[in-house]
């Protein structure tokens, strides 16, 4: 063992040196001798080669299990550090300092302990998971098939089974009554929207390539935003960019890259892995405001092209008669793919932005930008992570509903509660704003109005639902906050 570099990643040691890696449990058949060095502790017996892997599961008590599964996750994890270079050597990226032979050997034992995480789920869930006996494929929920040598399904795999033992954490919480583990876990409805996810781009027919020596297990954040941008691409029949390719970074690159149609290489995209989740929705951006370009491009692409969005904000200057950078970064390219990327991500933000402008010019830009990207995505509208805006559709509302407000109107917000069912304003009546949590009182009563269009009031009480339980806002005076809204405004429907 020449120079030796102490990482603990399995609950032994890994020496990363600039030849050898030494801890048993990752190199035991490479260099015996390694594994007897001086200064490697072994922690545990861990074993995960290959070929015994369902010994190390044979006779144990649920107790052990438990053990078994926490060590699961610390490997998991220390692999995701190593690979995402948050862990530097002697000042250097690990990445850069491990050969392609100590790469490949560490993307066995990534393997091996994603088959290993997936024989626990089945002993757990075995409706859930199903492990082929050649450990070469995955079957989850008895429909979707993971073929464990291909590293996107490894790493759609090792999100799934985090997944399984976080839901199972979530039930067990909410079984207890342990109101803080709940909040700290995602709820299961979350959960099953992130393996929808996950399922969707295990079969999706998009390039997806993850290069040797930049990621073993892409992170399960990573998966489930890219699955969501791309769905959301679907959705309103843009293409997809050629490839989407994770590499290892030099020191001189940035978090990731868009080749548009003027390269050797168009339409594509490399994500760096040291950059955040956030990156593969940016360099998408870039991608749509490109993607005009390609053949058989939409109206849709050319009326939001790069083009269309410099022009735009040059004729707010115009409007405006300042030759100023008016907006968030001068250069527009990054513009449109930041904004792109919050639209569609950070919602919320956005509009938060609009509301809070400080500026006629910046409120001018950034309505505009929003409104550009709307109409790009066709009117869909995101919360946080690209959660669909939702009005209450197909759901019959009865008093004692507890119901979530959605109110997205970026230039007059709130919704003043009415003290009869019709149009009427008290300017004295509180407002329910966007994401606010109504009970409904009684209703429905009709009325039309000045377009003819039948309006349907419902009244209602403002508080907050917490853990299974309305709690009433008061007013100034002590007293409940009642009136009337239409249903129009009726986001989601939280408890009934
Ligand atoms: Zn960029």
């Amino acid at each position: 063992m020449k120079k030796e570099t102490l990482i603990n990643i399995t609950g032994g040691v890994l020496l990363v040196g600039a030849t050898a890696i030494g801890a048993r449990q990752i190199l035991r058949e490479r260099a015996p001798n390694d594994s007897e060095s001086p200064g490697v502790k072994q922690t545990t017996d861990l074993n995960l080669e290959s070929s015994n892997l369902k010994e190390i599961l044979t006779g144990k008590s649920q107790d052990e299990i438990e053990t078994l599964k926490s060590n699961y996750f610390a490997i998991a994890q220390n692999f995701q550090n190593l690979y995402g270079q948050r862990i530097s050597v002697e000042g250097d990226r690990i990445g850069s300092i491990l050969d392609s032979d100590v790469e490949s050997e560490l993307n066995k034992e990534a393997k091996n302990n994603v088959v290993l995480g997936a024989l626990i789920s089945e002993r757990f869930f075995p409706d859930k998971v199903r492990v082929s006996d050649d450990y070469n494929t995955v079957t989850f929920e008895e429909n979707t098939v993971l073929d464990l040598n291909n590293p996107l399904n490894l790493s759609i795999t090792a999100a799934f089974i985090e997944n399984i033992f976080l839901f199972e954490q979530s039930l067990s919480g909410l079984n207890n009554g342990e109101i803080v583990v709940f909040y700290a876990l995602p709820t299961p409805e979350e959960i099953d929207r992130e393996n929808r996810d996950l399922k969707w781009l295990a079969n999706a027919d998009v390039n997806i390539v993850i290069e040797l020596g930049s990621f073993a297990i892409l992170p399960k954040d990573h998966l489930v935003k890219m699955s969501r941008i791309l769905q959301e691409l679907e959705v309103n029949k843009i293409p997809f960019p050629k490839e989407i390719k994770f590499k290892n970074p030099s020191p001189e690159d940035p978090g990731g890259s868009y080749y548009n149609s003027k390269t050797d290489r168009p339409f594509s995209i490399v994500i760096y892995n040291s950059t955040d989740s956030d990156t593969e929705a940016h360099e998408i951006g870039h991608f749509v405001s490109d993607a005009h370009n390609m053949d058989q491009a939409s109206d849709n692409l050319t009326a939001h092209s790069q083009d269309a969005f410099t022009q735009m904000i040059d004729g707010i200057k115009e409007k405006f008669n300042t030759t100023d950078s008016v907006t968030e970064t001068v250069d527009l390219v990054e513009e449109y793919a930041n904004k792109f990327r919050m639209y569609f991500q950070d919602g919320d933000t956005f509009r938060y932005l609009i509301l809070n402008a400080q500026s006629d010019i910046e409120k001018e830009v950034l309505l505009q930008e929003y409104r550009f990207f709307k109409e790009l995505f066709n009117n869909r509208e995101f919360r946080a992570d690209g959660v669909l805006v939702k009005k209450l559709e197909d759901v019959e509302i009865k008093a004692g509903n507890i119901i979530e407000i959605t109110d997205t109107d970026t230039e007059r917000p709130g919704i003043f509660l009415r003290p009869s069912p019709t149009l009427g304003i008290d300017a004295s009546y509180p407002v329910a704003w966007d994401e606010d949590e109504v009970k409904i009182l009684e209703g429905p009563q009709y009325f039309t109005d000045t377009d003819g269009r039948t309006v349907e009031m419902w009244r209602v009480r403002l508080g907050n639902y917490f853990y299974d339980k309305f709690y009433e806002s008061k007013n100034e005076n002590g007293g409940l906050i009642d009136g009337w809204m239409s249903s129009e405004w009726f986001g989601r429907l939280v408890s009934n």
